[in-house]
């Protein structure tokens, strides 16, 4: 229509709801807001209760310095804020909010209730506001300080709701929030309740003792501190000693000026000092804090965003590589960077270890200590086990029950079974005549069989070449074990002789009651000795001796992170952590054995072609491909 003006300034309640779609993606996002207020307000003490994962309730207590009854009226407003006043001020930004949004996106979501009182005042005023209705506001008697109430959070957007995960991953997403808030603010108490269960309680204290009261005793014995600073920066906290680095990314906690963030490069930086101290699947621990000048950084990007830019990004990197550097360096975790240098064109050392013989030596790497490969003297050579008395070569025993991770092992394990092959020998050009004799193994002729950089097994076939990646290869067969061992309820555990403790995190404890039953049927038998500490009496066969802990550790963060990318059935996410975590890795050496026993097992898998997760655990070649590519017609 000619004339006719046919945009309109959107009313503020649909403007509101909009700016909610970035601001509050989930319960998660409600609690952060929520706390980062009563830190602004200079809270000292802050109590959280969620009930159903937020999704009912979110309630927040704090001791901060309560509003006044105009700006209680005007809070819930858009662009409502007391924390900046002028453009100038968003540069140097000290509170964690400024923009003045939070409160005016949860309202335009969810039912609100604050109740809020000043130092001094004769009472508070307490405000109920519900989308589309007119606020109420009335006198309170309470305390000094801010109480809010988030009730029936999405209710009124169907979509939103729907689109949120199980309460598990919710609540997983708050608590991992909450100990960023304990962890960044450690002179600030904090408590947080799962309707009536005490998540943590924390008293004001030095970060080093807040560690120890999140993450058990464990860790904070292994912990090196970091005191660093040059012209522009300051970066003081923790880092893990090796022994507490973990297969996920769980416990690394970055802050910038007591914010969380996130920042590949200067994670790189941190990874880089560990080199040759920590094996590449494996993850430091760390919670570090980065002091700056707020004028040198731009926190004013997307609410939700955490990754941050810095004015000098090489410098930061450097900074930071330094600071962890020199920590682990005074605590002789590596070696100065002279001795670096000096040794760096031939970091390996040979030691005898044998009495006499020169032929008894070990690789020593002079950098780490590891001991790289013994290597027997000849008469040694697959004579290690107690039954191999018959005089000349006989194999070494291997496990049926998945393999070993050393050679050590084998000693203690059941004789390997020929006869066991079967499944896999119709794979193979020539079948062999059953061996029924142990001491006749070594006329078993040697198979086509061999692994290439420790990574990958090829094989011969009736009809070409297999390749096999041996971990993925290892990861199927566990997972289909344990899934079985799930399902037709025939756990495969082996009892400790001496019961294993482990302190775990509140997300840790909320996981593992959700699993406890599986996590038995699996082969763990537990009990929680305290809301932070579980002892293990049993073990599933495939965990090896010393890594009882780490192992429940390590699954109960990889099913939290297959959780997240893949909701799928708890069991098969727990089956595919387990095996994840309990199968051989890449680099580990295998001998002809081992590698047929891996082949067996993994041929009596229902899809041994696939990982649990889609990965290739094979790659055929066909020989006639071979002919085809060498110009061969047969
Ligand atoms: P921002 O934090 O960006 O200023 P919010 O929407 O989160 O915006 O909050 C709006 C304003 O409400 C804040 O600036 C602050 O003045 C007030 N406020 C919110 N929560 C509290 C609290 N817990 N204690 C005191 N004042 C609060
Ligand atoms: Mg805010």
């Amino acid at each position: 229509m000619l004339d006719e003006q046919q945009i309109q300034i959107l009313p503020e309640f649909i403007a509101n709801q909009i700016a909610a779609g970035e601001v509050v993606q989930r319960p998660e996002s409600v609690v952060k807001e929520l706390v980062e207020n009563s830190i602004d307000a200079n809270a000292t003490d802050i109590a959280v209760l969620i009930r159903q994962s937020g999704k009912q309730l979110i309630h927040i207590v704090d001791n901060g310095s309560g509003m006044s009854k105009p700006d209680v009226l005007v809070a819930l407003k858009r662009h409502a804020t007391s924390k900046i006043k002028s453009a100038d001020d968003l540069h140097k930004i000290q509170t964690l909010g400024f923009r003045g949004e939070a409160l005016a996106s949860i309202a335009s979501v969810a039912n609100v209730e604050i109740r809020t009182t000043q130092q001094g005042a004769q009472h508070g005023w307490k405000l109920l506001a519900e989308p589309l209705k007119p606020e109420v506001l009335e006198p309170v008697q309470q305390e000094q300080g801010t109480q809010i109430f988030i009730r029936n959070l999405f209710y009124n957007i169907p979509a939103r709701k729907k689109f949120l995960r199980s309460d598990i991953t919710e609540f997983r997403h708050i608590s991992d929030t909450m100990m960023k808030f304990a962890l960044s603010h450690p002179t600030l108490h904090f408590t947080f309740h799962d309707g009536d269960s005490l998540i943590f309680d924390v008293k004001p204290d030095s970060l080093q003792n807040r560690i120890q009261q999140l993450f058990g005793d464990e860790v904070a014995r292994s912990l090196v501190s970091v005191d660093y600073q040059d012209e522009t920066v300051k970066i003081i906290g923790y880092v893990g000693k090796p022994n507490i680095a973990r297969t996920t990314r769980a416990s690394q906690f970055l802050f910038m000026n007591h914010r969380p963030i996130a920042s590949k490069s200067l994670a790189h930086a941190i990874y880089q000092s560990y080199e040759h101290l920590i094996d590449k699947s494996q993850h430091p621990f760390f919670v570090l804090n980065i002091i700056l000048d707020p004028t040198k950084v731009d926190v004013n990007v997307h609410p939700q965003k955490t990754e941050v830019k810095f004015e000098d990004e090489r410098g930061m990197y450097a900074s930071m590589q330094n600071a962890v550097m020199m920590a682990l360096r005074s605590e002789s975790l590596i070696p100065d960077i002279r001795f670096r240098e000096q040794t760096a064109t031939n970091p390996f050392e040979k030691l005898q270890y044998g009495k006499s013989d020169a032929q008894d030596v070990m690789m020593v790497n002079t950098l780490t200590g590891e001991i790289i490969d013994r290597k027997p003297s000849q008469n040694q050579v697959f004579t290690g086990s107690s039954h191999s008395g018959g005089g000349g070569m006989s194999y070494p025993k291997v496990q049926s029950q998945g393999l070993s991770p050393n050679t050590q092992q084998f000693d203690k394990t059941t004789a390997w079974n020929p006869s066991q092959m079967s499944a896999f020998d119709a794979l193979f050009s020539q079948t062999e005549q059953p061996v029924q004799e142990q001491t006749q193994a070594q006329n078993v002729p040697e198979r086509l069989i061999w692994q290439m950089h420790n990574k990958y097994i090829f094989i011969q076939t009736e009809d070409g070449l297999l390749i096999v990646d041996q971990h993925i290869a290892h990861e199927r067969i566990l997972y289909e074990k344990a899934l079985r061992a799930m399902n037709e309820q025939y756990p495969y555990s082996q009892k400790l002789l001496f019961p294993v403790g482990i302190d775990v995190t509140p997300t840790e404890m909320v996981l593992y009651k959700e699993l406890k039953d599986d996590l038995l049927q699996l082969g763990y038998t537990t009990s929680e000795t305290s809301p932070a500490h579980i002892d293990i009496t049993g073990v599933p066969l495939d965990i090896h001796a010393g890594e009882e802990a780490s192992s429940l550790h390590e699954i109960l963060e990889q099913y939290a992170e297959y959780q997240t990318v893949r909701p799928a059935e708890s069991r098969d996410n727990l089956a595919a952590s387990f095996g994840c975590r309990a199968a051989i890795k890449a680099g580990h050496k295998l001998n002809v054995p081992e590698m047929n026993v891996l082949m067996d097992d993994l041929f009596k898998c229902t899809t041994p072609e696939v990982c649990p997760h889609g990965r290739p655990v094979m790659i055929k070649f066909e020989l006639k491909e071979f002919d085809r590519r060498f110009g061969r017609t047969s």
